[in-house]
């Protein structure tokens, strides 16, 4: 009987778990867990947290073929940065320390140690990559996930015989690293994050005080069907059932593949690459180009979007997207809150007439009349 056709390298992982250790703080213990084989997926069935391996179950996973996933926790001191691509992060600006390359070849993956706990931080970006240190993951060294031939055409030719291994490519100690080590892409980023939460806090405090009600309940009977879109609608994925599946291109930044980072459940969409959540609205923000997934979706746990639904020239523009795109009618009512905008941006009526998102008739008269006269159809009279 043939031997089956394992590609993973158990002792790339001995290799890499020896350095680890050398240059880890007393007490750290890495958390590894099984992948799917040839897969960068969790294993099926059990929640990957909940699923911890000692360094020897690894091991023998691995020698079956499976891949390991290692992850920083909420109470280790392990920082990794995931620099998906080299040309977005100068290089002077990444510490030297044990560098892995990853399977296309193109991508690094930079271990550190966050001793005084500055660099426990998650900062997903755009396409420079992540900082990955708080149940964030990636593939340890000796895991394997193929390529295609688009992948090994544009991996540098030296390279193509690694093709789909994480290996070991700097054999340094692991240094400690702290927040202001950070390359300026991550740091950038994290400012901007924390901005956005500190507006995401006063809009989510404004709310309260003032008890709104929900942006489709305003509408009144004749309501905008963007309030009735289900993410599936715009996504094109129905409910995955726990599977991941490839995210929409259209999503992310071209160029890069995306793998098989988006689920679909409860009419919810999450993508895996930024761990945000995506409901029709966030997600047509994003098509619309207002903000780009990680900013516009919910991060995991809060309760938040990033997008604000409230807000009328959102609402204007994420509304003329769904039109433009067919997902709603070309007839659809306006939503008030849009319309609001629009006459405020035609000088109809000022910000202060508008009040908690309405539009006094008046004023709602004039700006569908100026609607019509540009060849607009906002749906109602
Ligand atoms: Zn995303």
């Amino acid at each position: 009987m043939a031997l089956p056709d394992i590609k993973t390298n158990p002792e790339e992982l001995l290799k890499f778990h020896t350095i680890l250790m050398k240059y880890a703080p007393n007490g750290y213990l890495p958390f590894y867990f099984v992948l799917e084989i040839g897969g960068k997926e969790p294993k099926a069935g059990i929640s990957w947290k909940k699923n911890r391996k000692s360094f020897e179950q690894a091991i023998k996973l691995m020698e079956k073929g499976y891949n390991i996933g290692i992850a920083g926790t909420d109470n280790d001191a392990l920082c990794i940065m995931d620099v998906d691509d080299m040309n977005q992060v100068p290089f002077d600006q990444i510490k030297p320390t044990l560098q892995i390359t990853s399977r296309k070849r193109i991508g690094r993956h930079y271990y550190y140690f966050s001793l005084d706990g500055s660099a426990k931080k998650n900062i997903p970006t755009g396409d420079a990559g992540e900082v990955r240190s708080v149940w964030y993951y990636v593939l340890a060294p000796g895991s394997y996930v193929s390529c295609d031939a688009e992948d090994i055409e544009a991996m540098p030719e030296e390279e193509r015989q690694y093709a789909g291994r994480y290996t070991i490519t700097v054999e340094r100690p692991l240094s400690e690293i702290t927040y202001d080590e950070f390359p300026d892409v991550y740091k950038r980023r994290y400012e901007e994050k924390k901005r956005d939460d500190i507006s995401k806090a006063l809009r989510s405090v404004n709310k309260q005080i003032r008890k709104p009600i929900s942006p489709a309940r305003k509408e009144g009977k004749l309501m905008s069907a963007l309030w009735k879109l289900d993410v599936g609608d715009v996504s094109g994925i129905g409910n995955t059932g726990g599977k991941r599946v490839p995210m929409p291109l259209e999503m992310h930044s071209s160029g890069s593949k995306t793998g098989h980072n988006c689920s679909v459940d409860n009419g919810k969409l999450t993508c895996w690459r930024h761990y945000i959540v995506h409901n029709a609205f966030s997600y047509l923000a994003v098509l619309a180009g207002i903000l780009p997934c990680e900013r516009a979706g919910k991060e995991h746990g809060s309760s938040y979007f990033g997008v604000d639904m409230c807000d009328g020239e959102t609402v204007y523009k994420v509304w003329s997207y769904a039109k433009l795109h067919g997902f709603i009618p070309e007839d659809d009512p306006i939503p008030w809150s849009a319309l609001a905008y629009y006459a405020i941006s035609k000088k109809v009526c000022a910000k202060k007439d508008i009040v908690d998102g309405k539009i006094p008739k008046v004023f709602s008269i004039v700006a569908l009349m100026i609607a019509k006269k540009e060849g607009l159809n906002f749906g109602r009279v």
